[in-house]
């Protein structure tokens, strides 16, 4: 059954789906279900990296997964939310989503922005042997915040900032995302050719032209470090796009 159409990105990214298009039925190609497939595991993947809401492939029943949302500031006493304003608090959180391309930057980020020292004495006999300090980077200054506010702002769990520390090693590196897959040299012109599929993915509709698609991917590739062997090239991608629409 076909949902209403929502703002929500994967619905779009439905509709300019050729197989899961009504309108598009008669006249266009037949793609391969296999493809097709792929493709929805692709698009589901790609939210989760963005955090943005997503039906899972995986679960049973389409399972609808929620997007990320920035979380309530603290109120705590040491007032962190008097330092960090909701505004900047939101660029943070986007940066966080939407500026990291891999589960392993985005590790690398947390593992850089908390410091976990250890508690020399306690008063209490503790089951917790250390701390962790918090903090964020605001035009190159470094501010301290509480748990609540640098796991709210990041719409992240404790967990999961006790797995990006403990794999910090002593370069202050995180280890190779042992999860994400490596990608050998070989698998270059994929991962560019998924880079354009998950960016022509990410528009709601086609009332942009192509070029300044291509113009905003390649933006958004330059901004996540890629050099220029690493994206697509505006034939490449017209290329691509002409393949997923038509
Ligand atoms: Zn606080």
């Amino acid at each position: 059954m076909q949902e209403e159409p929502t703002i929500d990105t994967l619905n779009q990214t439905n509709n300019i789906n050729p197989v899961t298009n009504t309108t598009a039925k008669s006249s266009t190609k037949k793609i391969p279900k296999k493809r097709d497939e792929k493709w929805q595991r692709n698009i589901a993947k790609k939210a989760r990296l963005e955090g943005i809401s997503y039906e899972s492939p995986v679960a049973k029943k389409n399972k609808k997964v929620e997007a990320r949302n920035l979380k309530p500031a603290c109120s705590c006493r040491a007032k962190c939310f008097e330092k960090l304003s909701e505004e900047v608090r939101q660029t943070i959180f986007e940066n966080f989503w939407s500026g990291c391309k891999s589960w392993e930057q985005r590790r690398q980020y947390v593992a850089d922005r908390v410091t976990k020292t250890v508690k020399v004495r306690t008063k209490k006999a503790s089951r917790r042997k250390y701390n962790f300090i918090y903090n964020f980077k605001v035009n190159d200054k470094t501010i301290n915040v509480c748990r609540v506010m640098f796991l709210n702002t990041l719409s992240i769990g404790e967990k999961y900032v006790k797995i990006c520390v403990s794999k910090k090693n002593e370069s202050g590196m995180t280890e190779h995302d042992k999860r994400g897959r490596h990608v050998p040299a070989n698998k270059t012109k994929d991962s560019i050719v998924q880079s354009v599929l998950d960016h022509i993915s990410s528009y709601p509709s086609y009332g942009l032209n192509l070029s300044t698609m291509y113009k905003q991917y390649k933006e958004k590739m330059v901004r996540a470090g890629k050099s220029e062997s690493e994206y697509a090239k505006e034939w490449f991608y017209r290329k691509i796009s002409n393949l997923k629409i038509h």
